[in-house]
């Protein structure tokens, strides 16, 4: 195992927000390039970069880049909660199904920074999981170390 303790003295933050516009309904869209991107503006090299997805509806998650997955992700979600069932909270919205695919997709993400660059695993990718899209969506990506 491989530990080293550090002191950490320039302790700094960094705030960035992604704005993009979802095409789809339900849609997963990879967003490493845009982490690594900021984490190089923030100049940070040992940190912890936090990656949340604005919205009560959608979900930050790091998986496989393979499209295999995603549809499977899509129908084991529909097939455990589907979209257009009945639910309580739809007597105001159509939604409900994307507040609950949200919260058994998990909710945010936290990953390393090591020597400046995103420490993932070799086949760890980070997206945005859209499920009540063709809208204006924003991701928070808060970086903290030094
Ligand atoms: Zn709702």
């Amino acid at each position: 195992m491989n530990i080293k303790l550090r002191k950490c003295e320039n302790m700094k933050s960094y705030t960035k927000i992604l704005e993009f516009n979802t095409k789809n309904k339900i849609e997963f869209i990879r967003i490493t390039e845009m982490v690594e991107e900021a984490i190089k503006e923030s100049k940070i090299k040992e940190g912890l970069v936090l990656v949340n997805p604005m919205h009560i509806t959608a979900a930050v998650i790091v998986n496989d880049n393979e499209s295999g997955l995603i549809n499977d992700f899509k129908r084991v979600l529909e097939k455990l909660v589907p979209y257009n069932d009945k639910y309580e909270h739809n007597t105001y919205e159509d939604n409900a199904a994307a507040h609950i695919w949200r919260q058994l997709m998990s909710h945010q993400v936290v990953m390393a920074i090591t020597n400046g660059k995103l420490h993932l695993g070799p086949w760890e990718q980070i997206f945005y999981a859209e499920f009540d899209g063709q809208r204006r969506k924003k991701v928070l990506i808060k970086i903290i170390g030094e």
